[in-house]
């Protein structure tokens, strides 16, 4: 017998009605194979939880993490009461159980080894496996989480350590689109996209799929499938490179509102400087994306730009504050007010003026561009976050997607 994982999303779990039209989709399967199912949260139940912790202004902590995975406790119970009640044998596991390692990371951890043994020793008394996603258990025994919408990277991760046929993640939308359908009403369903692409498009924003799992399931050349939990319509395939046929210049536009911008200014222009800025932000384990410098006119001072997530914003501050002694800036500023619009494609990799398209669209809708960053297959900008729709329209048109 084969395994398959599914996966669901927040929404599909959202109340005791949607928790039995899994039961459907699972009674479906479980004849063929042996199944895992990975679960949310019930939507927003999270969002609740992490409101609790900002009135404390508790993170990354143990108490953070016991507090933020106590959602899926509760989903994968109720789902699991569902399919009992069906007839069908089912064992809910949260991530300790299995165990899911992870590092010490506490809200952004990382897993480190899944005993893949034990997971068949479950399956000799139990044809369905109903795993809590989004949480593991470090070498010390406390309960970490995996940083927001990792359910999707507990999908692949005990995908991968099963070495599962299938890994299907069933969302609220259809698939992955040409961009957020929630906000273009003009987006397309893509039928089959590259890892590299779908990796661009999660870690330039579109939360469809968490960044580490698309990561995941590339370096372990998992299929991924994105669909539906409410409709039967096939979904997006998510494959190697070498299985596309035609490689689109532009297949999508995605936008973060997630972003902060740190301008530090005045600071001396000399070797080592941003040595010691990014040191001091490696140290203290915060992701540092866009970077712009600019230098005085004097040829003494400069000032350097770059951006964070903005749940890194508190500790950004205190860390550059508390170390002005050393680092000797004249001004520090952080502005939550900004959004990153990226295009995403493989065909821009042999192809020439997709830059130029992007800032003259932008240009034209009169929206400002605060820093640029390019990979092969992305440009990104920063712009003032109050344009994030009219900017993602507007790109989404001109590129034909
Ligand atoms: P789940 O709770 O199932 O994990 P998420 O809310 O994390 O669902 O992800 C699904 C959402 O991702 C969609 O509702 C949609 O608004 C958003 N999204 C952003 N960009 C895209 C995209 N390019 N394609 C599809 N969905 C996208
Ligand atoms: N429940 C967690 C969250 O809301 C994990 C997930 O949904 O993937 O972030
Ligand atoms: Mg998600």
């Amino acid at each position: 017998m084969n395994t398959i994982v599914m996966k669901f999303g927040g929404t599909s779990v959202a109340d005791t009605d949607k928790i039995k039209n899994i039961v459907k989709i699972v009674s479906k399967e479980v004849k063929k194979n042996k199944i895992i199912v990975v679960l949310s949260a019930m939507a927003g139940e999270t969002d609740k939880l992490q409101k609790y912790l900002d009135d404390f202004k508790s993170q990354n902590s143990i108490e953070s993490d016991l507090v933020l995975t106590s959602g899926e406790q509760v989903s994968i119970g109720l789902l699991s009461i569902a399919l009992k009640k069906e007839g069908i044998n089912s064992l809910p596991l949260l991530g300790w159980q299995v165990p899911i390692i992870t590092d010490d990371n506490h809200e952004k951890a990382k897993i480190l080894k899944i005993d893949n043994k034990r997971i068949n020793k479950f399956f000799e008394n139990n044809d369905v496996i109903v795993l809590a996603g989004f949480q593991g258990i470090n070498v010390n025994g406390n309960i970490t989480s995996l940083g927001r919408g990792g359910s999707d990277t507990t999908a692949v991760a005990i995908a991968s350590a099963v070495e599962a046929e299938r890994c299907d993640i069933y969302t609220d939308v259809e698939g992955v689109y040409t961009t957020d359908p929630n906000i273009e009403k003009n987006a397309k369903k893509i039928s089959k996209m590259s890892y590299e692409e779908m990796l661009e498009m999660s870690s330039t924003g579109a939360k469809v799929l968490h960044t580490r799992s698309v990561e995941l399931a590339m370096k372990n050349n998992l299929i991924l499938q994105v669909l539906s939990s409410l409709t039967k319509k096939s979904g997006t395939f998510i494959v190697d490179e070498n299985e596309l046929i035609e490689k689109e210049i532009v297949s999508g536009v995605s936008y973060s509102k997630n972003e902060a911008k740190v301008t530090i200014s005045g600071i001396l222009d000399k070797p080592g400087i941003s040595a010691k800025i990014f040191s001091l932000m490696s140290e203290n384990n915060i992701n540092v994306d866009m970077i712009v410098q600019n230098i005085s006119q004097d040829g003494i001072l400069a000032n350097i730009t770059f951006t964070i997530n903005q749940k890194d914003y508190n500790l950004t501050k205190s860390v550059l504050e508390n170390n002005n002694n050393e680092l000797d800036y004249k001004s520090l500023s952080l502005d939550k007010n900004v959004a990153k619009i990226s295009v995403i494609g493989m065909g821009m990799m042999s192809q020439s003026g997709v830059a130029e398209k992007m800032f003259k669209t932008l240009a034209k809708n009169a929206i400002n561009i605060l820093a640029i960053s390019t990979s092969e297959i992305k440009i990104s900008v920063l712009i003032d976050k109050k344009y994030t729709n009219i900017a993602v329209k507007s790109l989404h048109e001109v590129y034909n997607l």
